[in-house]
């Protein structure tokens, strides 16, 4: 590959030695579960999305089925969110016995279309999630808005938009819950998997530290056996049993590993500037499709002014989208499609009794975006030739 879609190596190089150095405090601790890498990096991250509370957990898929449990969504129980996004959003929805009502999406952001989302709200919805995709904030406040007039939650599913901001809001602070993913190809990526969740709510916050954990109290920094709860009151575990085995709930085994937690406090302090040279590269693919007069052919991302991209992903909009991307990959070039089948149309989805024009900007979306290359150390060289390549391919 000339141009591979995601290179995590030039991340990694420079940072190999921090990051060793961690792994090996840990393996030298030989403390696996919970402890201060844990307890660190959720102090770090509520520090850095600006809340009350994050909490680490095994993925960005589990904060979004402790988000829900925390809110006691079950069967009957209704959850509005957009048919375009990744799997995890409706799938956990769907898990826990609830109800997905499916939106269609604005088209030029990609996100939720919020009077969409209002329009399908009913006294049996609990919950809305809109899903700030590709690393730009969904509009949020009419969100909000309708759903403090409803009397429902709001879970952002912020996994692709760690440090995107929506009118100088962090993605993650402005519902009920945020829920994020240090999946590797996120913009802070764990050595595997992982994720946390936000919220301001301190009961919500001790609800989802039960709930990662079996419905126990996880022992933090205090010895393994104490069973306190890092700052938070827990009551005194009875003699002879530890405070981890007596469950005040049935959650499951959500927990982030403190492995995870030590790479990624090496990661977040350059979060920021790996975000920053995300967007110079968007930027700098503006300009090159501007020279290279295709701008009426291929439609670019755009950011309303009140709000700051990540650019997790770039996503362009083309006609003749899977001829183009061939194009590009006969040339070394890395490309994926996100996503190519929106939730309506999805075979599991089926008992929803959707249909095939149900939501036509969603699965016009899903037949014309093509995400390229768009990671911090891409070079102006590979960006040129990308461009180059869809200059030759389009004409
Ligand atoms: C990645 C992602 C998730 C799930 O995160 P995992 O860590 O892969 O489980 C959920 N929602 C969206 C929008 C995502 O991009």
């Amino acid at each position: 590959m000339l141009v591979p879609l995601l290179d995590l190596q030039g991340q990694y190089a420079p940072l190999r030695a921090d990051l060793l150095a961690a792994i090996t405090r840990v393996c030298d601790s030989q403390r696996f579960i919970g402890g201060p890498e844990v307890d660190g990096l959720e102090r770090e991250l509520a520090d850095y999305v600006g809340v009350r509370h994050a909490i680490g957990v095994s993925s960005g898929t589990d904060a979004l089925l402790v988000a829900m449990m925390a809110l006691g969504i079950g069967p009957g129980d209704e959850v509005v969110t957009s048919t375009f996004s990744f799997f995890a959003t409706a799938g956990c929805i769907v898990r826990l016995g609830a109800t997905p009502k499916l939106v269609d999406i604005d088209p030029v952001t990609f996100n939720m279309d919020p009077a969409a989302a209002a329009a399908a709200f009913t006294p049996k919805t609990r919950a809305v999630i809109p899903v700030h995709l590709y690393g730009l904030c969904a509009d949020m406040d009419p969100i909000l808005e309708d759903a403090r007039r409803a009397g429902i939650a709001v879970i952002e599913d912020a996994a692709q938009a760690i440090g995107a901001t929506y009118q100088r809001r962090q993605a993650g602070s402005m519902g009920t819950i945020g829920c994020f993913s240090f999946f590797p190809s996120k913009n802070l990526g764990a050595f595997g998997d992982g994720g946390f969740v936000t919220t301001n709510d301190d009961a919500l916050a001790h609800e989802m530290r039960l709930l990662r954990n079996h419905g126990a109290e996880l022992p933090a920094s205090a010895p393994a056996e104490s069973g306190g709860e890092g700052g938070e009151a827990a009551p005194k575990p009875q003699s002879g049993v530890g405070g981890k085995y007596l469950h005040k709930r049935v959650g499951g085994n959500f927990r982030l590993d403190a492995l995870q937690a030590a790479v990624l406090r090496v990661k977040l302090p350059h979060l920021a500037e790996w975000s920053a040279m995300r967007r110079r590269n968007a930027e700098r693919y503006q300009r090159l499709f501007m020279a290279a007069g295709l701008t009426d052919t291929v439609l670019l991302p755009t950011c309303p002014a009140d709000r700051e991209h990540i650019f997790n992903q770039y996503a362009i909009r083309v006609a003749r989208r899977d001829s183009l991307r061939a194009r590009l990959g006969a040339a070394g070039i890395g490309t994926e499609i996100y996503y190519p089948v929106p939730f309506h149309l999805q075979e599991c989805f089926a008992p929803l009794g959707h249909h095939a024009g149900d939501f036509p900007r969603a699965e016009a979306a899903a037949a014309e975006t093509l995400a390229l290359p768009i990671y911090s150390e891409l070079t102006e060289e590979q960006q040129r030739l990308v461009v180059d390549v869809i200059r030759s391919a389009m004409s």
